[in-house]
């Protein structure tokens, strides 16, 4: 049993670290982006949209990825998506995102440059900061199945140059890991480092352990996406707890797209019972028919967490983000604060 009740979890000031400002698009925000570009899409009515969301694997939730990523044309479309997301995220009493952006889809599919984008997310962020006191940070990711060495290179440039802004905190490594492991992408990450940028790699989701062991290694990664493949392989939880690497678990994302068999079989209690520092996130919400408190809800009440473990993984999030060490503090004291 758990004293955490959907109340309290709404009221609970939190940081999310892993969700995708495309893959958080509501249905309806989608329609209407779409209507305006005059865009088609495979379902035409919310409820057909819904029905179409609902995936069957990961290959063909990439394809659904790739599709709705053609509704958003302009730079206002991007403003507009990211001031809907952040609305969401302030409603859900969360402080502080570290959103991936794949930026990169919408520079090739729309020719938008990738400064403009920025400014049309920063537009957003500075709203939502004065209208919620909420605040937003940008990991800029690689999709790996999609994308040349050349493309990936571009990209680190990008991130390189524009890190430090304030916006764009670090660079990432998303997508479908089978045939694709992350020591393709070393080079990459080795030029984004001697740029001083962070590196969160998404590994051991559809890969195995090895995968997340080589994002650490190999890549420098200081946060894994996912990682619950790692459960399988002692010596990788080793290195995750030695390297002090932050697991970005997304529960209901998993379980979805079939990682693991059901909420009640995911490794996140026995990953925290070998002592890696998990975090709870929602990954692509809508898809999943979640979000952020849903995911923390259900987490407590499948594991039985209490009040005090929910408030610890949440100040734990605080401390993995990629803010300066005052407003990370600053956040965890809030979260401390809470009842
Ligand atoms: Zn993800």
């Amino acid at each position: 049993m758990t004293d955490v009740t959907e109340e309290w979890v709404a009221g609970l000031p939190k940081v999310e670290l892993h969700v995708h400002v495309e893959g958080a698009i509501l249905p309806e925000t989608l329609l209407r982006l779409a209507r305006r570009n005059g865009v088609a899409l495979p379902a035409n009515s919310l409820e057909e949209l819904r029905a179409w969301y609902a995936f069957t694997d990961f290959p063909h939730f990439a394809e659904i990825y790739q599709t709705f990523s053609k509704a958003i044309v302009t730079v206002d479309d991007i403003h507009d998506m990211a001031w809907d997301f952040l609305k969401e995220q302030a409603r859900q009493n969360i402080l502080h995102t570290e959103a991936t952006f794949t930026a990169f889809t919408h520079y090739t599919n729309h020719g938008i440059p990738f400064a403009d984008q920025m400014a049309a997310i920063r537009a957003a962020a500075d709203k939502a900061r004065e209208a919620y006191g909420v605040s937003l940070g940008l990991i800029i990711d690689i999709a790996r199945e999609y994308v040349t060495m050349d493309d990936a290179r571009t990209m680190a440039r990008w991130v390189a140059d524009a890190h430090g802004d304030g916006l764009v905190f670090a660079l990432g490594l998303a997508g479908y890991e089978p045939d694709h492991p992350p020591e393709l992408f070393t080079d990459v990450f080795a030029m984004s480092r001697e740029a001083g940028v962070p590196a969160i790699v998404h590994a051991g989701e559809t890969g195995p352990a090895a995968f997340v062991r080589t994002a650490i290694e190999q890549l420098g990664a200081q946060r894994i996406g996912h990682g619950v493949t790692a459960i399988s392989d002692p010596s990788t939880l080793a290195v995750i707890r030695e390297r002090g690497v932050t697991l970005e678990v997304c529960p209901s994302s998993n379980v979805c797209l079939k990682v693991t068999p059901s909420m009640e079989q995911h490794p996140f209690r026995l990953l925290d019972q070998q002592g890696v520092a998990v975090t709870i996130n929602s990954d692509d919400p809508p898809m999943f028919s979640t979000d952020l408190n849903g995911e923390y809800l259900k987490v407590a009440r499948t594991f039985g967490y209490s009040r005090a473990d929910l408030k610890a993984f949440a100040i734990r999030a605080a401390g993995a983000s990629l803010l300066p060490s005052a407003r990370k503090t600053e956040l965890a004291d809030r979260i401390a604060a809470y009842a």
